[in-house]
């Protein structure tokens, strides 16, 4: 089986030529994104590989099912850039539904101490001998209430790690979590019991038409005074010119976002010797209470062998089986009737 690998990157080539050569798979790996207009590089291959940057929309179902193109595989979770009531019957789609939940909540709660205790400050000023202490005050986390928005597997580990700083927490999913509100602390309410209440809100829930800008004026105007946002599931939760404008306010006291609404132009590429033309990224970074990393919070070496692995056992489970518990269907009949992969 031949794979067209996009988006590649040089940590990603290392685990999956490692798991490629133990199933006699086959990566080529290209370093443009998957789009219409790269497209025709699928010719030849038996599937493709992409990630969350990818654009797997119409034209490009229409044009990879031409090329004979059988697979998608993604290598990761989200699969809000894929259409797939389009794909439905057209072309099958796998994804690695978790790879480490501890890598992207862990790097929630870097980021939400970094941003708070002023360590992204720090080291720059202490690498310039400046050892001045004015303005790095910062808050505790003990006792402060964190509103955590998605209990899924990303949500859970990291309130498990916000309950070991004896935070209080009040979470919402459409879908709660048997056994996780304690009535004590962690607790499941209302979205507006959440914005009102939570000192810190997280964000754990895929993006989804219901979850578009779940984040923008009009919540960001019941949340309390100073609210500090942590985004690092999916850029579009969260309206930026909205966040922007509420950090101008003071509405939000800081914002801790691994993504970004438009990210897909920018983020894993190097822009350091170009004018990076979106305003609105370029004033966020601008901020001395917005800490940006790069769609990084995946980036541990158990993820990415993880990410390699199912990917790999995915594609050869699907040409060998002709099914695989991780394809992702789209019915509108629901689950019931779905017998091979993962009903939404
Ligand atoms: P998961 O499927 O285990 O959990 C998602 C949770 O969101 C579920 O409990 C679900 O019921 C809930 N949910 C669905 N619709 C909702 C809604 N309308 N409102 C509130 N909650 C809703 O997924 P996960 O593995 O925990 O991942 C969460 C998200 O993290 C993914 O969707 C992905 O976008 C993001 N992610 C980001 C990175 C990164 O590197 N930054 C890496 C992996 C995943």
């Amino acid at each position: 089986m031949k794979i067209a690998f996009f988006d590649a990157k040089p940590y990603d080539k290392p685990s999956f030529d490692r798991y490629g050569d133990q199933y006699g798979l086959k990566f080529k790996y290209f370093e443009t994104k998957l789009n219409e207009d790269t497209v025709e590089l699928a010719h030849g291959f038996d599937g493709v590989c992409v990630f969350v940057n990818d654009t797997v929309n119409a034209a490009v179902i229409d044009r990879l099912v031409d090329l004979k193109v059988r697979v998608v595989a993604l290598r990761c979770a989200g699969f809000n850039n894929v259409d797939m009531k389009y794909a439905f019957g057209k072309i099958h789609v796998l994804r690695v539904p978790a790879y480490s939940p501890y890598a992207v909540a862990e790097h929630s709660m870097a980021m939400l101490l970094t941003s708070i205790r002023r360590i992204h400050k720090a080291y720059i000023r202490t690498k310039d001998f400046n050892f001045s202490l004015v303005g790095m005050t910062g808050f505790d986390l003990y006792g402060k209430i964190v509103g955590v928005i998605g209990t899924g597997r990303i949500g859970r580990v990291f309130i498990d790690i916000c309950r070991g700083f004896g935070m209080k927490v009040l979470a919402y999913d459409k879908f709660p979590a048997e056994g996780l509100d304690n009535g004590d602390t962690v607790r499941y309410v209302t979205l507006d019991e959440l914005f009102a209440n939570s000192d810190i809100i997280s964000l754990h829930c895929p993006l989804t038409e219901e979850t578009y800008h779940i984040i923008g004026e009009d919540s960001l105007k019941k949340c309390k005074k100073g609210v500090v946002l942590i985004n690092t599931s999916r850029g579009p939760l969260v309206d930026a010119e909205a966040l922007l404008a509420g950090i101008k306010s003071r509405q939000v006291g800081a914002a801790c976002l691994d993504v970004y609404e438009e990210e897909s132009d920018f983020f894993f590429e190097d822009f350091s010797g170009h004018i990076v033309e979106d305003d609105v990224l370029a004033r966020l970074i601008s901020m001395p209470n917005v800490l940006v990393t790069s769609h990084q919070a995946f980036l541990t070496e158990e993820a990415l062998a993880n990410i390699a692995q199912t990917t790999v056992s995915n594609i050869v489970g699907f040409f060998e089986k002709e099914q695989c518990p991780n394809e992702l269907c789209y019915r509108s009949g629901g689950a019931e009737d779905c017998k091979n992969g993962t009903c939404f």
